[in-house]
């Protein structure tokens, strides 16, 4: 069986959720919402892990529920755990989010490796939507699929005025993305429609300031 993407719009701001499936067994992306309902939705998978891209109320409210019914480690990076365990509480945008995110099961650091049947994500810190934002890159049988979370979108990038954005570190980031990551490569960001990181190479305004 070749391995397959679902995707899920959840919550009041439509975050994308996704859950790659690989040999019987899925990551799952962001469940920002409806954490009972995506474990219903993927009853017939394993689920290996759940993975944040950042802290954000909106890409981590039903991590609790959906952890809570599948028993699978929840993984985040740790300069982003304080906000996700508020996720709960209504936010700078006046949003009430699902639930706080549970305790970790483990951090996500640059260089680490999420595995999930013939696939593998590497994990690339992208500091400056969130102090603890990251992109998923695969590797394996997901080679050409990179998670931009909330760092990279199409046409666009993420805002840098919430609660510890940073200007000067997501156009760092951005320009690790130019530089490193394949044009080939389907980009599926936390929010909008997915991209290419060759489509956005030459239309996204944010990547054709970086030299
Ligand atoms: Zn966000």
């Amino acid at each position: 069986m070749p391995d397959e993407l679902r995707q899920y719009a959840v919550g009041p701001l439509q975050t994308n959720c996704y859950a790659y499936i690989s040999a019987g067994s899925c990551l799952i992306v962001d469940p920002g919402a409806s954490g009972a309902a995506l474990a219903g939705a993927l009853s017939d998978t394993g689920v290996a892990a759940i993975v944040c891209t950042h802290g954000h109320g909106d890409h981590v409210g039903g991590v609790a529920a959906l952890k809570e019914q599948t028993g699978a480690p929840y993984l985040i990076h740790a300069a982003d755990e304080g906000i996700a365990r508020h996720a709960g509480e209504v936010s700078e945008l006046g949003i009430a989010y699902d639930d706080d995110a549970p305790e970790p099961d483990g951090f996500l650091a640059e260089g680490s490796v999420i595995e999930v049947g013939s696939a593998s994500f590497a994990v690339v810190e992208t500091p400056g939507h969130s102090p603890g934002s990251v992109c998923l890159v695969g590797r394996g049988s997901a080679e050409g699929i990179v998670f931009t979370g909330d760092t990279l979108f199409a046409g666009s990038r993420g805002r840098t005025d919430l609660d510890g954005g940073d200007e000067a570190l997501i156009m760092a980031s951005l320009t690790r993305l130019k530089r490193e990551i394949a044009p080939a490569s389907t980009l599926l960001p936390g929010h909008g429609p997915p991209s290419t990181m060759a489509h956005e190479l030459e239309t996204n305004p944010y990547l054709s300031r970086i030299l």
